[in-house]
């Protein structure tokens, strides 16, 4: 096994309807749920960023005309139930889950605390970090990069429904390449959109490495911790 610990940070639209993105999609929850079983029971620690995107953006609702930090709240609650449907979707396969969240919600959560979250990693739990860094202005993304950082992740995997990092939209454009590697100031510099300013410059500085792949191929979680080739991976 390549990577011991890992950070996968999963789109609230990879848990949406395949159409729409939207709501919650069982099947795609249960995929997901049982790729991330087989790493952990080959002893890999996995930690988990959920976004909110099927639910709700604040930079979309704000365009619409909400205040900008009341809609960021309201998307930082939308990765909670995210949150809690991928905790239930992973104790269904079996696994022993607990879900952090950086803004306070006892009923339900655990609030994130790194030393906890560093334990419960070393239990063989998996982590669902949810509710992003907890402030506005700020995307999930990001939060993948601070949480792998802090928790001492190998990597951080981004999942995504195509293969990997391409020179243009692959739906769209019949000849879009798909990069195997890419350096850091590549992705800023070419403005590829992997993920947001914040989160690369993040991985940059702390040299974290990231790849993105395609999750909804089964078995794919467990290949590119193996450290197969798989899709795009962004280093220094
Ligand atoms: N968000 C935030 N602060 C954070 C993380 C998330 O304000 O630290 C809000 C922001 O409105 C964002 C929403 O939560 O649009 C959902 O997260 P994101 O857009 O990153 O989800 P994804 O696109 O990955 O599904």
């Amino acid at each position: 096994m390549t990577y011991r610990r890992i950070l996968l940070k999963v789109s609230g639209e990879a848990l949406g309807r395949s159409e729409s993105g939207r709501g919650l999609d069982l099947d795609a929850i249960g995929l997901l749920c049982r790729q991330v079983t087989e790493v952990v029971r080959s002893g890999c620690g996995v930690a988990i960023v959920c976004g909110g995107g099927n639910i709700l953006r604040g930079a979309e609702l704000g365009e619409s005309g909400a205040r900008r930090a009341s809609a960021d709240y309201m998307g930082m609650l939308a990765t909670i139930i995210n949150g809690l449907a991928l905790s239930d979707g992973l104790e269904r396969e079996g696994l022993d889950t607990r879900v952090l969240t950086a803004i306070e919600i006892h009923q339900v959560a655990e609030p994130f605390v790194r030393r906890r979250a560093l334990a419960h990693l070393e239990r063989g739990r998996v982590v669902i970090l949810a509710g992003g860094l907890g402030v506005p202005l700020f995307t999930t993304d990001s939060a993948a990069a601070q949480r792998a950082i802090e928790l001492r992740c190998d990597v951080l995997l981004k999942a995504t429904k195509v293969s990997g990092v391409y020179s243009s939209d692959p739906a769209i454009d019949p000849d879009a390449e798909l990069y195997d590697e890419l350096s850091y100031m590549d992705v800023i510099s070419r403005e590829l959109g992997v993920m947001d300013g914040t989160a690369i410059t993040l991985c940059r500085e702390n040299d974290l490495p990231v790849i993105v792949f395609d999750l909804f191929e089964e078995g794919n979680l467990q290949r590119v911790v193996r450290g197969e080739n798989l899709g795009t991976k962004i280093g220094s």
